[in-house]
């Protein structure tokens, strides 16, 4: 299977619990990731009687706005994302402060059946794609052959868990970066803004930039509070990128 465009979907998100002592005005519509974030922050005033009378989107725009972002850390979101290259995840999991991963393991899964994600600057021209196919199915074929070979080189090893691992640590050097992988992001809301921030950017490689811009929609969705500011637009590159108001809160 080749994936054209990556498959994301939600696994988590906070769950707030309004402690009954220490009871907020709340104004507005809002999620409990975003309660959680002006709860945390209010606590810091001990302003839970609202005085600015704020609704809680536009309590947390402020947060933006001044740089409290330290509050945004405490809503956690984790996404799974399918249909992404290894060369996708390569970029992910540098960005470090906030984050967790993980990922499929080339070690311990066969991927004498992998899917391939197609570069999206490959799409839609007959001759790159069939250039580029028949180079990741070549590909596939030596992982096949070359994963028999080391089986029965290691035949000797008698766990066979541990020859088969063996076997597909090494023959995974031939698999190219487009070989999709699975993996589950886990990140507060300050450190999905840094992520998506550089990686919906114009400057960002083509695949990681469409994923973060779908990405970036579903967080939307899920809570305005923390995402509202980023604006998709059309780049010059003729493919989607956003821009920030509030550069790393
Ligand atoms: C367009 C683009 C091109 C890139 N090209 C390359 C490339 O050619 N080669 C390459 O190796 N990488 C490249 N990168 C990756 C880049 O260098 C970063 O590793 C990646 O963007 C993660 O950024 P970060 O460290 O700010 O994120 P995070 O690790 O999530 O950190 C977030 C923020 O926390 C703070 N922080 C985190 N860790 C520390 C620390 N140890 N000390 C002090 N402050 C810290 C910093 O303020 C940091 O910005 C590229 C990234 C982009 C977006």
């Amino acid at each position: 299977m080749i994936f054209l465009e990556p498959r994301i979907t939600l696994l988590s998100r906070p769950s707030f619990t309004e402690p009954g002592h220490l009871p907020v005005a709340w104004l507005g519509e809002s999620t409990d990731g975003e309660r959680l974030a002006e709860f945390a922050g209010r606590l810091c005033y001990m302003s839970q009687k609202n005085p600015a009378s704020r609704a809680t989107r536009d309590y947390l725009e402020n947060i933006k706005k001044q740089g409290h972002g330290s509050v945004l850390e405490h809503a956690n979101y984790s996404l799974l994302l399918e249909g992404v290259s290894r060369s996708l995840t390569h970029e992910l999991v540098r960005h470090r402060a906030g984050f967790g991963f993980s990922q499929l393991s080339q070690r311990y899964v066969d991927e004498s059946e992998a899917n391939f994600v197609m570069p999206p600057a490959i799409i839609g021209d007959e001759v790159l794609t069939a250039a580029w196919q028949a180079q990741v199915e070549s590909a596939q074929k030596s992982y096949v052959a070359l994963v028999d070979q080391l089986m029965q080189r290691y035949a000797w090893v008698g766990d066979k868990v541990h020859r088969r691992k063996m076997a597909r640590e090494a023959a995974r050097g031939v698999l190219p970066n487009s070989t999709e992988t699975k993996i589950v992001v886990t990140a507060n809301a300050r450190a999905w803004r840094t992520m998506l921030e550089l990686r919906s950017s114009e400057g960002a490689e083509f695949e990681i930039r469409r994923c973060a811009i779908a990405m970036l929609r579903l967080l939307q969705g899920e809570a305005p509070g923390f995402f509202s500011d980023f604006e998709v637009y059309q780049a010059v590159d003729r493919a989607e990128a956003a821009r920030i108001s509030y550069h790393k809160v």
